[in-house]
């Protein structure tokens, strides 16, 4: 089982006319709050008429193999589904009369082939959904509404509302009448013949504050009532008396325009203090600053090419080692700690094969052995995953990247809670001095006002191509956090609000057929970097991974690497396919 909430919700009875009944069973997981008391169902329907009506649902609540999640269930109305062919449902967990936890349900009813593909095609259906021999329709439902599923508005609706699929789970006739004759929701006999039940299961973000947060961080009032930071060039700051050093003495140390990128940072990571810097490595190279000499580092067998030259290629020279072990196990992560590691770095979703982490129980491991935990956020971006919440000490971006956002600007950053690690940075930040710009640190700060957006819609995007790419016969295997098949979506769901706009993809025909597929996209760019507007492709065993090359973090030579920008999902769709079609 799924460590989140999942809610099954089934449609057992769908009579001629109007609404549907609805068993919702819900699972308990370490995740879902102890001693929630109530959840109450809401119904939307897709289209998000106003006309839910009466109230045919009803809720049963079960406790599962886990402790007993008896909860109350309240029920608001119900979609005139036939019409509409697709309800949204809303679980929403109260404890206290605090929301601790909230599910989204996209329920629809499927066995329409076409209805089948276009789920497929909108990335909300696995790989093999639409030939799967359970998905039947009873004739009864046929021509009532239900081949209109569905559709695309219906399921930008639900990705507007910032849901994310978290699985899918297909109910086969015999399964779902199973289940609500045990609920007593049929009589036996209405319901013949072959009907495949299909609900997608949506897990919505938690309120988050972020949002509205990322627009206003880093706004610094200039006494003229800007809304904007302005770019403060001055180097130097005049003094009242020597040695006596205001908020501002030269600009290596702080700028105003930096203080404010760094404030927004601190604040978007919920960390206590940001440290920007010249660029993402610069800002690791800070963070290897702290060992000395016969000190060892952690990582894992997939990180960018740039870090793991910085360790074999420069730091080695200084008496750092370095270790490389499978994240994924923590047993062989405990074992190949050594009493000279000092840190764990990693990063989640890695680059380029988008492995996913253990946050959480990494820290708890790593801190049990008296180490730090450093996490290259670069790939999720705080507003998908806050590591200084999750137990990390030190987070690390590329702000060149997402935060940036537009292809426009090199950057780094560190975010820290920890006071003294903060000393640490800001001494390295004067003392060495890889350290942005005033025009720099604008674009940064600039690009966060607009983070949330870009990376909802990336994530968005990113789902629905990942699933059309699965479907490629030219494809042996999508990496992406989102898919039900990625070895840690399980994880990723819980750990990530979406899944992020980063994938990669591994190419039946090896090397030849991933170099040809990065040449013959025409809206995708070959280049190298990320997380921008635009989408880009590359080629990471040589291009930005090729100094991992005979490493324990080399490169499968059949990989490709997607950066989803912002353009439309059809366009893009289209573009990868008639690449990988010219590999047949
Ligand atoms: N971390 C990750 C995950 C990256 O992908 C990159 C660059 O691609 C970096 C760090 C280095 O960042 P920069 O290029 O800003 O130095």
């Amino acid at each position: 089982m799924e460590d989140e909430w999942t809610g099954l919700c089934t449609f057992p009875v769908l009579r001629a006319g109007y609404g549907f009944a609805c068993t919702v069973v819900v699972m308990w997981s370490h995740k879902n709050p102890a001693g929630a008391r109530h959840v109450t169902v809401e119904v939307f329907d897709p289209a998000f008429r106003a006309d839910l009506a009466s109230v045919l649902l009803d809720v049963r609540l079960h406790g599962g193999t886990y402790p007993p999640l008896y909860v109350d269930a309240t029920v608001e109305g119900v979609s005139n589904w036939l019409e509409q062919d697709a309800a949204l449902l809303r679980l929403v967990a109260l404890q206290d009369g605090r929301v601790v936890g909230h599910v989204q349900i996209v329920a629809a009813d499927t066995g329409d082939p076409d209805v089948a593909k276009a789920l497929t095609d909108l990335g909300l259906a696995p790989k093999g959904f639409a030939e799967s021999s359970r998905l039947f329709v009873h004739p009864e439902f046929r021509g009532l509404g239900i081949g209109r599923l569905l559709k695309r508005a219906a399921a930008e609706r639900a990705w507007g509302l910032g849901l994310r699929p978290v699985s899918t789970v297909m109910v086969s006739q015999e399964e779902s009448v199973a289940l609500n004759r045990s609920e007593g929701w049929i009589e036996s006999g209405s319901f013949t013949g072959k009907s495949g039940l299909v609900n997608l299961v949506f897990l919505a973000p938690e309120p988050s504050r972020l949002e509205t947060d990322l627009v206003h961080a880093g706004v610094r009032d200039n006494g003229l009532g800007a809304v904007a930071t302005g770019i403060e060039v001055s180097t130097t700051f005049s003094m009242a008396e020597p040695g006596k050093y205001g908020e501002f003495a030269y600009a290596r140390s702080q700028n105003p325009t930096r203080k404010a990128l760094e404030e927004a940072l601190a604040k978007a990571e919920a960390g206590q203090r940001a440290m920007a810097f010249s660029s993402g490595l610069a800002a690791i190279d800070a963070v290897l600053r702290l060992l000395a000499p016969g000190e060892r580092v952690l990582i894992g067998t997939d990180a960018y090419g740039g870090t793991w030259r910085l360790l074999d290629k420069v730091w080695s020279r200084h008496g750092i080692g370095v270790d490389v072990v499978d994240l994924t196990d923590l047993e062989k992560v405990a074992s190949a700690w050594t009493a000279k590691t000092r840190m764990l770095m990693l990063e989640s979703p890695s680059n380029p094969r988008l492995q996913v982490f253990d946050i959480p129980a990494l820290g708890a491991l790593v801190h049990g052995l008296g180490g730090l935990l450093v996490v290259d956020n670069t790939f999720a971006t705080p507003y998908l995953q806050q590591p200084l919440t999750l137990d990390a000490d030190v987070v690390v971006h590329s702000a060149t990247k997402y935060l940036g956002g537009h292809s426009d600007v090199v950057a780094g950053a560190l975010v820290v809670r920890d006071e003294s690690l903060a000393k640490e940075f800001v001494f390295t930040q004067k003392a060495v001095g890889a350290v942005p710009g005033p025009f720099d640190s604008f674009l940064v700060l600039r690009g966060m006002r607009t983070l949330a957006v870009r990376v909802e819609r990336q994530s968005a995007t990113a789902s629905k191509l990942a699933s059309v790419l699965e479907s490629h016969p030219a494809v042996s295997r999508v990496h992406y956090p989102g898919l039900v098949s990625h070895p840690q979506h399980g994880l990723a769901a819980r750990q990530m609000r979406a899944f992020g706009g980063m994938l990669s993809v591994s190419l039946v025909g090896g090397r030849d057929a991933a170099v040809a597929m990065v040449k013959s996209t025409e809206v995708l760019t070959l280049a190298e970097s990320l997380g921008a507007v635009e989408s880009l492709i590359e080629h990471p065993a040589s291009m930005t991974h090729a100094v991992n090359s005979g490493s324990a973090l080399a490169v499968d030579p059949s990989l490709v690497r997607i950066s989803v920008g912002l353009e439309d999902h059809w366009v893009l769709a289209r573009d990868l396919r008639q690449a990988l079609d010219r590999l047949l």
